[in-house]
């Protein structure tokens, strides 16, 4: 089980009115989203078993990119993003494989160098879905 999961947004402290960072079991037992001075205070640990961490936010840079450009089956984007992203001049690309960095492309871009590292390179969403 990992310890790190994504979601969209932090949801609320179960015990406060804070924003949870962990979604743990208790020292009592049940499992609860806890903000980081209640996970402290209730929480047993991280592991499996235990507990995780949650992050908001796409999965990166502290993960390895869920998304390669390459691989159509991976794609993470929904057709709603995608069919949105067709009316845009400009897009936010797929991440670079190696620095994960995006950057602002053409929606035809396809395996640009990525700026930031010049190692990896990087493709509209639109192209790396095969959509064009
Ligand atoms: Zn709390
Ligand atoms: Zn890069």
């Amino acid at each position: 089980m990992p310890k790190l999961i994504h979601v969209n947004t932090l949801p609320a402290c179960d015990t406060c009115d804070g924003v949870a960072r962990y979604d743990v079991k208790s020292k009592q037992g049940p499992w609860g989203y806890f903000c980081d001075p209640c996970f402290k205070v209730r929480g047993i640990g991280l592991g499996t078993g235990l507990g995780q961490e949650l992050i908001a936010g796409a999965p990166y840079p502290n993960a390895k990119p869920v998304i390669k450009p390459t691989t159509k089956r991976e794609i993470q984007y929904t057709l709603e993003d995608l069919h949105a992203m067709i009316d845009e001049s400009v897009l936010d690309s797929t991440p670079c494989p190696h620095c994960h960095c995006t950057q602002r492309v053409e929606p035809d871009a396809c395996d640009y160098t990525c700026h930031e590292c010049g190692n990896g390179t990087v493709s509209s969403p639109l192209v790396a879905a095969g959509l064009i």
